[in-house]
């Protein structure tokens, strides 16, 4: 049974803070006003499979999430590289959450729940980030640009799979969604882009048979956020016909660790909640904290970029109107 005042940890923590002691004190103590398009696309579709999970309507499920979505890309906005417009951007992200969406009502589903945290010992709790289903195997939806062993491994090795594998001591179904890239501020992929012909009115199509491309020049991409001719339903539909859901949705099973592999991931996660609250005990001011620069624009851009390299060290934080604190 742990402490009431046990130390809350979870994967998403443990990655700040071995990436850079300082992003892990900043994001301690001030949360980013605006949300990077992919982590606020991946939150919302979390949250919308697990609804549908629950037997929701796929219509009440689609329109909370897509407005979820709008509602956090429009205000505060979103954290986007200076000339993309953000516009097209967010109207491309709820075009792809719409037709996931669909695609995954229209294939079996198991009820997902969430997973309370488990004491690791009086002192140490951990938080899971996955869902469970009814035997208690873990379930963790991705989105990844390109679907490949890299990808796979990278995600595999990750604290938000082997962390939570280990503390559960139970199999992780990792469900892969190909999204394609951001490229010139647009997503390019099938979820959100077609092609229509230009000389067959209402021929809309994604691949030839066998995933093989389309050829020739009578085909022009076609934007289901900009079209009038085709809503989320017959986008979907065609998707089908193109069996395009099974080249972009995949499912890899993760068994838990052995043994000792559990216990010593479990002592690394003693260890670094440790030291975590050794760092916000003693540190009052992130600044005086070495920058880990090869953290800030990997994976992504860092949230705290604009602290660490604003023109002044001594940074007024709340005044930069990027950030809010956290509570308590
Ligand atoms: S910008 Fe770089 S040094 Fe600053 S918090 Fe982020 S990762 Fe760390």
């Amino acid at each position: 049974m742990a402490d009431p005042l046990a130390f809350l940890v979870s994967a998403s923590d443990i990655v700040t803070f071995q990436a850079c002691r300082r992003r892990y004190l900043y994001s301690r103590k001030w949360r980013p006003r605006r949300w990077v398009p992919k982590m606020l696309g991946d939150a919302c579709l979390r949250q919308g499979i697990f609804e549908l999970s629950k037997g929701k309507p796929l219509a009440d499920v689609i329109s909370e999430t897509t407005s979820r979505f709008y509602l956090t890309a429009s205000d505060p906005g979103l954290d986007i590289a200076p000339g993309i417009d953000p516009y097209k951007l967010a109207m491309d992200w709820v075009a792809c959450l719409e037709t996931i969406l669909t695609t995954l009502s229209r294939r079996p589903m198991v009820e997902l729940f969430e997973v309370p945290s488990k004491p690791l010992d009086k002192m140490h709790e951990w938080s899971f980030l996955s869902f469970k289903d009814k035997h208690g195997e873990l379930h963790r939806t991705v989105t990844v640009d390109h679907y490949n062993s890299d990808a796979v491994t990278k995600e595999m090795h990750s604290w938000y799979v082997f962390g939570d594998v280990s503390v559960a001591k139970k199999p992780m179904h990792l469900h892969f969604i190909e999204i394609g890239q951001t490229r010139d501020g647009r997503r390019h992929t099938p979820w959100c882009r077609g092609f229509s012909h230009i000389h067959i009115a209402n021929r809309l199509k994604f691949q030839n048979k066998g995933a093989k491309p389309l050829k020739g020049d009578v085909w022009q991409s076609v934007w289901l956020s900009e079209s009038t001719r085709w809503d989320a339903a017959a986008w979907c539909d065609q998707l089908d016909v193109d069996d395009v859901p099974n080249t972009l949705i995949h499912e890899v099973v993760i068994d838990p660790p052995k043994p000792d592999r559990i216990a010593e991931a479990i002592a690394h996660i003693r260890t670094e909640s440790d030291q975590m609250q050794s760092w916000e005990a003693s540190i009052e001011n992130p600044s005086v904290v070495p920058m880990a620069r090869a953290a800030c624009h990997w994976p992504n851009d860092c949230s705290y970029l604009p602290i660490c390299y604003g023109p002044q060290i001594d940074v007024d934080i709340a005044g930069l109107g990027l950030y809010k604190p956290r509570k308590g």
